[in-house]
């Protein structure tokens, strides 16, 4: 699957995308991660991507022109939807995340992150199919949600995980039911004085699963 992030921070990326299972995708061509700095495609002779508002206030605005540009410019290799990663926008789910797999596995998608206090409603309304947040709170740019959502979708897609790491019981998914995972322990057998629940050095299946199930949250 296709990432378009389109950011005025580009190096912002850089280490989070060369490391551990994300880098693995890339590096066995599950998906597929195109950065493009906004900044470059401003008409401004200082390649200004920002402005004061309209109305006043405190703050900056992007400027429509430099996002216009890159998203049409990217529109020609990524046919999915333009989605803006705003605090106003649908907040992202596992559910959400597994609809917008389904939807846009074979296009891509695009990802649009704001800085300031956003980006102007003219490119919202002309070119942004979906607005999409990661949470109730203000972060101070949409280049960590962009992360998150390339990262949700990502472990979904088959063969991204090892056999291993399967997504398929993970917390909120469809074989947990919603329902949040299951406790984990590892060796060794006490730690601190509290020790491992002995059902699960019992080597018993069926207990093990009948105390997995009985403790997801
Ligand atoms: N003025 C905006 C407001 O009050 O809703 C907040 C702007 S925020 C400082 C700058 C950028 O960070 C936004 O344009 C968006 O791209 C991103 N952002 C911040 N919080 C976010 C969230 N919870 N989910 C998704 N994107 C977010």
């Amino acid at each position: 699957m296709r990432f378009d992030l389109l950011t005025i921070f580009p190096e912002i990326f850089s280490s989070y995308l060369s490391e551990s299972i994300i880098k693995r995708a890339i590096a066995n061509k599950k998906i597929v991660i195109k950065i493009h700095d906004i900044r470059k495609y401003s008409k401004d002779k200082h390649h200004k991507t920002d402005d004061i508002p309209y109305g006043g206030g405190p703050g900056m605005v992007m400027t429509p022109q430099p996002i216009y540009d890159c998203i049409k410019a990217v529109k020609k290799h990524n046919k999915g939807p333009v989605i803006y990663l705003s605090p106003r926008g649908t907040i992202l789910t596992q559910t959400k995340a597994q609809t917008l797999l389904k939807k846009n596995r074979k296009t891509g998608i695009i990802l649009l992150c704001g800085r300031y206090e956003g980006i102007d409603q003219r490119i919202v309304d002309l070119c942004v199919d979906e607005e999409l947040s990661i949470g109730k709170y203000i972060l101070t740019g949409g280049e960590l949600p962009a992360m998150v959502v390339l990262d949700v979708l990502a472990r979904l897609i088959p063969g991204v995980l090892g056999d291993n790491e399967s997504a398929a019981e993970e917390s909120f998914s469809r074989a947990l039911k919603g329902k949040k995972e299951y406790p984990h322990y590892t060796r060794p057998e006490k730690f601190m004085g509290l020790s491992v629940p002995p059902v699960l050095r019992s080597g018993h299946h069926a207990e093990i699963k009948k105390w997995r199930n009985e403790n997801l949250k």
